[in-house]
């Protein structure tokens, strides 16, 4: 990465470091991993750390850390972050140096993980639980206890900064945090806002205890970031706004979304969202970054089991959808997933098709759980009276297999990549599997207590979920 020293940064902005290699404390000069054209503030806070590091004796060549302490468990996700994006995974644009340095530094790094579903809401179930929505229903688990709860119950303190408004359902996501924060909307902890917040959280861990910490990070959300002057990758722009259910008025979402550009006009504003949406994994990693230092100026990476991926991914403009949340695409369902565990015996990914739901088990025991094969992800969509509901197998051979309120669909994945000729579905491998996944999972697209409660639906449609 050393060849594209300042990928996305303003003509002003320093070389860029690759910070996680540098396991110094950061200096007091700045938030590192930001630039300082992000926000004046940051110089603020970047002081704040380097103190708080400073007086702590924290990371300056102390004794090693007690072997008998648990470590540091920390969950990063990198909301609506498709694996096929980040130059991490083989993108064209150098959008990620901060996690290219990840990997250059050992971290497991795999492209092709499957979400657990296609958005926020029964993804981050599924991480908090360990299973698929439709079995978190009924979650019984570990006595009916979420990851947090776990967590505390082995002596941690639990930590939770959700830049996602979406996670604000506090009974099911913030069970068993003790500190928590959630933005009020999708612009509130974007950015360098971002590890402002977090210095504030972190001011709260309680230094005696173990840790875990949950970041939902929203840079690559919609809406898209306005890209600044100075990338070298992409022209500036302005932000691009997503309203899904937009039913009147002439913006190039709803213009595009309605068929209604030209070939021409169409493939120009394609440009523009992938530019957009590109940066904003650009600001994702960046946020990674600062993350990394955060929590090195404050000795937390030293004993750790470290998970960064995403809950979903987004189509930017497959099968003429630019977005998340019904589709269930491959772009849609494809995260990237990097694991560290600091500890000699860690845990070995396998090598493909690796399943999100993993990293409750990676974090809270630092081994894969038993899940049986093969990997399936499963949709609920809380939309009161259209409902959607969906499931999705893929089998060890290639296929995909698909339900999709009530219809089948099967593709050959190898053949067919962009998902375009359904096969038939008789004979299809593992159909039997597949039959018995959809006879669970149907009943679920009643929804009735999420559909009837007017803060999720609120929060839902606020986020675009929702008409
Ligand atoms: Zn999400």
């Amino acid at each position: 990465m050393s060849d594209d020293a300042t990928p996305g940064t303003a003509p002003t902005a320093p070389a860029k470091e690759p910070a996680p290699a540098d396991p110094t404390p950061p200096s007091s000069g700045g938030l590192p991993g930001w630039a300082p054209w992000a926000v004046g503030a940051v110089v603020v806070v970047g002081l704040v750390a380097g103190a708080i590091a400073a007086f702590g004796g924290l990371g300056l060549g102390g004794p090693p850390p007690e072997p008998e302490r648990e470590p540091d468990v920390v969950l990063v996700v990198m909301d609506t972050v498709r694996a096929d994006h980040l130059h991490l995974c083989g993108h064209d644009k150098p959008n990620t140096p901060v996690m290219d340095g990840l990997k250059a530094e050992g971290w497991q790094v795999r492209c092709d993980a499957i979400a657990p579903a296609p958005w926020t809401v029964p993804s981050h179930v599924s991480f908090f639980t360990g299973v698929h929505y439709v079995d978190a229903r009924q979650y019984d688990g570990d006595d009916g206890k979420t990851l947090a709860m776990q967590m505390a119950d082995k002596g941690y303190d639990t930590l939770f900064l959700s830049a996602n408004m979406v996670l604000r359902k506090t009974e099911v996501f913030t069970q068993g945090f003790r500190v928590t924060q959630t933005a009020r909307n999708f612009n509130q902890l974007k950015g360098p806002r971002f590890p402002l917040a977090l210095d504030e959280i972190l001011q709260q861990a309680d230094p005696e205890k173990p840790m875990f910490l949950f970041l939902n990070l929203v840079d690559a959300h919609a809406p898209y970031p306005p890209i600044p002057r100075g990338v070298t990758w992409a022209k500036p722009q302005r932000g691009i706004q997503h309203r899904r259910f937009e039913t009147e008025g002439s913006s190039p979402f709803h213009r595009y979304m309605t068929g209604q550009m030209t070939p021409e006009e169409s493939a120009k504003y394609k440009v523009q969202v992938e530019n957009g949406y590109d940066y904003g994994i650009f600001l994702a990693d960046q946020n990674i970054g600062a993350i990394l230092d955060a929590l090195r100026a404050r000795g937390r990476m030293k004993n750790y089991r470290i998970v960064i991926t995403s809950d979903h991914g987004e189509l930017l403009g497959e099968h003429s959808v630019i977005g998340h949340g019904d589709t269930l695409f491959e772009p849609g369902l494809r995260v990237p997933f990097l694991y560290k565990d600091s500890s000699a015996e860690g845990a070995q990914l396998p090598e493909h098709q690796l399943n999100g739901i993993q990293a409750f088990y990676l974090l809270r025991d630092g081994k894969l759980g038993e899940i049986p094969d093969p990997p399936y992800a499963t949709n609920y969509q809380a939309q009161g009276p259209e409902s959607s509901n969906g499931l999705v197998m893929w089998t060890p051979d290639g296929e995909k297999l698909v339900w999709k309120n009530g219809e089948r669909f099967r593709f050959d994945l190898k053949a067919d990549p962009e998902e375009k000729n359904p096969l038939p579905i008789e004979g299809a491998p593992m159909l039997d599997r597949f039959e018995q996944l959809v006879e669970k999972n149907q009943p679920v697209i009643e929804l009735e207590d999420q559909a009837k409660d007017p803060e999720t639906i609120q929060l839902l449609r606020a986020a675009g979920y929702v008409e």
